[in-house]
């Protein structure tokens, strides 16, 4: 079957996964719907870019960044070899979302490489949170600033978390998670600079979540995560990634590009336990990321 350019841009643009060309420099020649969606950045933002400019800026699960040096695209492009990983993307938002990335060479009709293609799977799971977005909002338990779950919500997730760990011994964990120096964001960046940034840590923490977990907003710059069924190494590596994955969030505001860290305090429930008890056994933990230097998780 041949199919004419209009009904292959037809199906690429109906894609679930974001697909998009680069040429041999790296140049971003084409991208999909898809890849808009996923990425909030629109082709008319990108095409004509190279893609280590400021755009999608990946970097592994480490945080370690994939754009200079080490990018799979261009690895692909030197030595013709298929690539496939699991990444984390930058949002136009400023979060970061997990990505399954699909990369092979792109060949003109003679066979002469001209770049690569990159086709990408959102791992975030987006449907499953707008849906838990659409019900948080019905019963008046959604924080609007963040789009998380709010305080009241957690309280009641938490007495769940403990019915189910009495009845059948189902353990859970629990962040509590205070981002760095805030008051610092606000006096520099202004109330505005600090509620984007507010907004792309919470939206790192929902994006990637597993389906199970909750992060709401506690309050302030506080968020609490409630992770079911997890032992303590696993917790420890989960936390570290979302601490990892928010150090390289980041939003450009009037221009200039904002960051943070977050300091987290982790622990397992324990026999003996009140909502009371754990959250401030987490807290103190938070407390000594603080005192040890931030951008730290401590597990106790
Ligand atoms: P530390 O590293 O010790 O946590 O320092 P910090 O500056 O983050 O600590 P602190 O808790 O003193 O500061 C929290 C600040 O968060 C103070 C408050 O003005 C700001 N804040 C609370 N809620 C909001 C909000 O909704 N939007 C914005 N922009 N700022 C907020
Ligand atoms: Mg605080
Ligand atoms: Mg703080």
């Amino acid at each position: 079957m041949n199919l004419d350019k209009d009904s292959c841009d037809r199906i690429i643009d109906n894609l679930n996964d974001g697909l998009y060309f680069v040429d041999t420099n790296r140049v971003i020649t084409y991208w999909n719907k898809a890849a808009e969606r996923i990425t909030g950045f629109t082709a008319a933002e990108v095409v004509g870019k190279s893609c280590a400019d400021r755009i999608l800026t990946h970097i592994d699960s480490e945080g370690k960044c994939l754009c200079t040096g080490l990018c799979p695209l261009a690895a692909t492009i030197a030595d013709g070899a298929n690539r496939e990983a699991e990444i984390f993307l930058h949002h136009k938002d400023g979060h970061r979302v997990p990505v399954l990335v699909r990369i092979s060479l792109l060949r003109d009709q003679d066979g002469k490489v001209i770049g690569g293609v990159e086709l990408f799977t959102d791992l975030s799971n987006i449907r499953a949170n707008t849906l838990r977005i659409q019900e948080l909002e019905k019963l008046a338990l959604l924080d609007n600033l963040t789009q998380l779950a709010n305080r009241n919500y957690i309280e009641r997730a938490l007495r769940s978390g403990f019915l189910e760990h009495k009845r059948m011994k189902i353990p859970f964990g629990l962040f509590f998670i205070d981002i760095d120096h805030f008051k610092k964001v606000n006096d520099t960046y202004g109330h505005d600079g600090g509620d984007e940034v507010l907004r792309f840590v919470a939206q790192t923490l929902s994006a990637n979540s597993r389906p199970f977990d909750l992060y709401g907003r506690w309050g302030g710059e506080e968020f609490l995560g409630i992770i079911r069924n997890i032992n303590a190494d696993d917790l420890v590596q989960l936390g570290d990634r979302l601490r990892v994955l928010i150090e390289h969030a980041y939003i450009y505001h009037d221009g200039i590009k904002l960051q943070a860290t977050v300091s987290i305090g982790a622990t397992l429930v324990k026999e003996g336990d009140t909502a009371k008890s754990l959250i401030k056994r987490a807290d103190s933990l938070l407390y000594e990321s603080k005192r040890g230097g931030r951008n730290r998780l401590t597990f106790g």
